[in-house]
């Protein structure tokens, strides 16, 4: 999904980065040294500060989530003849990723209490085939990492959606065999285009280097032993995220006042938002309300001069998919309810209280439950 580019006169954009002068200078200091691609003292300090953050023993950057859950699939030796469990509400990318490397996606629904992996319907379709169950921390919120370990099916963790959130007290980004994060602009930590794969597996770890890396190791230059790929982050993305990292607390708790606002202001307004489970964190990447006519709400926020958006369609219904399994009725019905509005740090309470005047007006709109349309 892309940020929108922020608007013209009376648009307020779904998504607006928040870049300081840290950034800035770490940016002017890697273009100063002469470090822009992927080597650089930006890119080794973010993998470390990264890794201490979360608790993780290793990290490796790389130049898009998307590429970071390839990597990890790769390290993973998943390929074709595999198959890989994903839930059926979440971006593509998961899926696609599953796709790219030859292996089979396998669609499970989510649970109507989180909107994460169910896992009783996960349980359901393992298979001998079954390599890896992908959970995604789908919209700030982290899957129930307990349960689906008790599987006994390895489990990558799909952190795109949740930097900062916790699962009973532990780091998102630390729950999955190897976990993993987007820093896309519209992420909550951003490097523009960015990701990384953590992992506590030294084996792992050595694994993606190499791929990352064209399949080459330091110590034979140019010499290819195994088709490796450049996944690498660059210095300069890096210097980025080393200033983004250092405003981390302030970062992800500017997007929780937002959601908390909303929160206030339309708790009767006609519309739920997004549950949280006792035992999970929450971490705002975008506030999530669900409406019974939700296209026509989003068409009157957007006739607003609001960008506001339906959710992904279920991956039950995308057709890259081409998915003729069971249908998975929680994902469906939350991908026609679901939408998302304004999400950004420098949202005013002011800007807040209009859109959210915006949505009370349009789900007032709605003729009564049995009426005439
Ligand atoms: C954004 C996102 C990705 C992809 O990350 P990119 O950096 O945009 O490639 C992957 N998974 C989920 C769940 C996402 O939300």
């Amino acid at each position: 999904m892309a940020g929108a580019a922020r608007g013209g006169r009376g648009w307020t954009p779904l998504s607006s980065v928040d870049l300081g002068d840290v950034e800035r200078a770490n940016v002017a200091a890697a273009m100063e040294q002469g470090w822009i691609s992927g080597t650089g003292a930006f890119v080794e300090e973010f993998e470390t500060q990264l890794g201490e953050r979360i608790g993780r023993a290793h990290v490796v950057a790389t130049a898009n989530g998307t590429l970071a859950i390839e990597l990890a699939l790769r390290a993973m030796e998943i390929g074709p003849g595999d198959e890989v469990i994903v839930p059926a509400f979440t971006f593509a990318a998961p899926a696609t990723s599953v796709l790219a490397v030859g292996a089979r996606p396998v669609v499970a629904d989510v649970s109507a209490e989180t909107w994460t992996l169910s896992p009783e319907r996960v349980a359901e379709r393992l298979s001998r085939r079954t390599k890896a169950i992908l959970a995604v921390d789908v919209l700030g919120h982290p899957a129930d990492y307990d349960a689906l370990g008790e599987l006994g099916i390895p489990v990558i963790e799909d952190a795109a959606e949740a930097h900062g959130a916790r699962y009973k007290g532990r780091p998102t980004g630390s729950l999955g065999q190897v976990s993993v994060f987007s820093f896309h602009a519209n992420k909550a930590i951003t490097t523009g285009e960015g990701g990384c794969v953590a992992t506590d597996s030294a084996r792992l770890d050595s694994r993606m280097r190499l791929i990352a890396n064209h399949g080459m190791l330091g110590s034979r230059p140019y010499v290819h032993d195994t088709v490796g790929r450049n996944f690498r982050m660059s210095n300069l993305t890096a210097a980025v995220g080393v200033g983004q990292l250092a405003r981390w607390e302030s970062l992800i708790e500017a997007r929780r006042r937002v959601s908390r606002r909303y929160d206030e202001l339309l708790f009767d307004a006609g519309c739920r938002g997004r549950p949280v489970a006792p035992w999970a964190e929450y971490s705002c990447w975008l506030h999530t309300i669900t409406v019974d006519d939700r296209d026509t709400v989003v068409r009157c926020l957007r006739e607003a001069g609001i960008d506001a958006r339906a959710v992904w369609p279920a991956l039950t219904g995308q057709p890259v998919m081409r998915w003729n399994g069971p249908s998975c009725p929680v994902s469906e019905q939350l991908a026609r309810r679901a939408m998302w509005l304004p999400t950004y740090n420098a949202l005013s309470f002011g800007e807040i209280r209009v859109i959210a005047e915006a949505v009370r007006a349009a789900t007032g709109e709605r003729p009564e439950d049995g009426g005439a349309r």
